[in-house]
């Protein structure tokens, strides 16, 4: 708007966020900046306003792309080594359409490699740095995106979201962040990680820039067949008055910390005050989202995963002698230890003695969360619940401790199992600073009210 008004240039605009993102370049949130096509991109939109030529929805808006979005700008490693060097000959559905508006790309953003983490000090290139706290995480997988729009260098940033990695950054953070539905936004063009889960979503400022986002990058897409027909730009906003909010008392609560158990219970009042009905939710199954989860998604990664021989894409090994050996070192040397032991791990739950045990009764799992999601969403309208069990943790606490790491998840992951929407909210700060998120979730296709609806929980002060 700005810039269509002539009150700033695009160049201006993409000037002073590439100058801020290297103001902040101790966080390590960029893994590579965009300057000479962000600004080449910026003085055509500046030259096409000047000539009253039509100009998109997003003209001469800087963004940070997660480094795990296909575009030939810049190389696309998703932080891992063994894409280093890869220069993709595609670009990304979201990418395309976000850019088609005019939305100008300042540079990548670090993430835990492959997307495999809740801190991004899985990266091969070092972690990023909470926005609020140097010494802590910036949540991850998609840290670097999250801390990007935290500390106001770009409106807004894309992330993907196969278990959280969206949600739980944005909440360390204090942005909001969207995993939208399954299938509302085009996979194509992300480096795969789980495919039945993952989501492409945004970090966004405001409840408004999300919706904004979301109405340019839905909507279905020949070349990823699980896209849905578009329903979020055709959707009608609903009506906010009285809705059903539910809270789930059957929930491990014990484990989350009391601060965001006070954040929570302040919110329901609020809802409260403001004429919703609050019900309480008993979803016994969601205690085994997370056992679920990391057998599923390490399965799904196993395979994606299969594909980076040293042959097609990235960095090749130069010790090999034979194929095997290129295979053998490529991989040895390309994967972090957090993307072998998913291999492992995928490889040995979908093996022939094991499979039964543990993905067939996984995948059951999975069934019984889907079905708990649609019994709730008969009796509430939302569910409101913490995003993660804890605000931002110290650089180094959790990340030679996978069991640890992987309890970051438990309130996140279900959502990606059963395909729902959730929305992180910022919901104030604890008593250090730090911010605390909560998350809005909504059954399937209730993207636009879940946004919509988020404003309900904006206190008005
Ligand atoms: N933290 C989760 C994991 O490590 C989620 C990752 C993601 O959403 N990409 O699997």
């Amino acid at each position: 708007m700005k810039i269509a008004n002539k009150t700033v240039t695009a160049e201006r605009l993409v000037r002073d966020a590439l100058e801020k993102a290297k103001h902040f370049s101790d966080y390590h949130i960029f893994t590579f900046l965009n300057e000479e096509n962000a600004i080449k991109k910026a003085r055509e939109i500046d030259r096409k306003i000047a000539a009253g030529e039509k100009v998109g929805r997003l003209a001469g808006v800087p963004y940070a792309l997660k480094d795990n979005f296909l575009s030939p700008e810049g190389e696309t490693t998703a932080s891992a080594h063994i894409l280093e060097g890869f220069v993709s000959p595609v670009t990304a559905t979201a990418v395309k359409k976000l850019e088609d508006e005019g939305a100008i790309m300042i540079g990548r953003t670090n993430l835990d490699a492959f997307a495999h983490g809740s801190s991004t000090e899985n990266s091969y290139f070092g972690p990023t740095h909470n926005a609020f706290d140097f010494d802590r995480v910036a949540g991850g997988s998609s840290g670097g995106s999250a801390v990007a729009v935290a500390l106001d260098i770009v409106e807004f940033a894309t992330g993907t979201d196969t278990g959280g990695s969206i949600r739980q950054p944005a909440s360390f953070n204090g942005v909001y962040g969207l995993k939208p539905t399954y299938g509302c936004i085009s996979r194509y063009g992300v480096v795969a990680m789980a495919s039945s889960t993952d989501c492409v979503g945004f970090f966004a400022q405001t409840p408004d820039d999300m919706d904004v986002l979301m109405s340019i990058a839905s909507g279905q897409d020949s070349k990823d067949m699980t896209t849905l027909p578009d329903y979020y730009g055709s959707a009608e906003p609903e009506s906010t008055n009285k809705r059903r909010i539910g809270i789930i008392k059957d929930f491990d609560n014990e484990s989350v910390d009391p601060e965001i158990q006070k954040a929570l219970a302040q919110k329901v009042e609020l809802l409260r005050s403001r004429g919703h009905e609050i019900v309480d939710l008993s979803m016994p199954s969601l205690k085994y989202a997370l056992a679920a989860y990391y057998i599923i998604v390490p399965a799904e990664v196993a395979s994606n995963l299969s594909r980076y021989d040293g042959v097609r894409y990235g960095f090749r090994s130069k010790e090999s002698t034979t194929l095997n050996e290129l295979y053998d070192n490529t991989r040895s040397e390309g994967f972090m230890s957090e993307n072998k032991r998913r291999i492992m791990i995928g490889n040995f739950v979908l093996s022939s003695g094991f499979y039964d045990a543990y993905f067939l009764k996984a995948a059951k799992a999975r069934t019984l969360i889907i079905g708990e999601y649609e019994k709730a969403f008969s009796k509430v309208d939302f569910i409101l619940t913490p995003v993660s069990p804890n605000p931002a943790f110290k650089l180094g606490e959790k990340v030679n401790d996978p069991i640890a790491m992987y309890l970051e998840d438990m309130m996140s992951v279900s959502l990606n199992l059963a395909g729902v929407p959730g929305l992180a909210i910022p919901a104030g700060k604890n008593k250090t600073g730090l911010p605390i998120g909560l998350q809005l979730v909504g059954p399937r296709r209730s993207d636009k009210n879940l946004i919509q609806f988020s404003k309900e929980l904006e206190e008005n002060d």
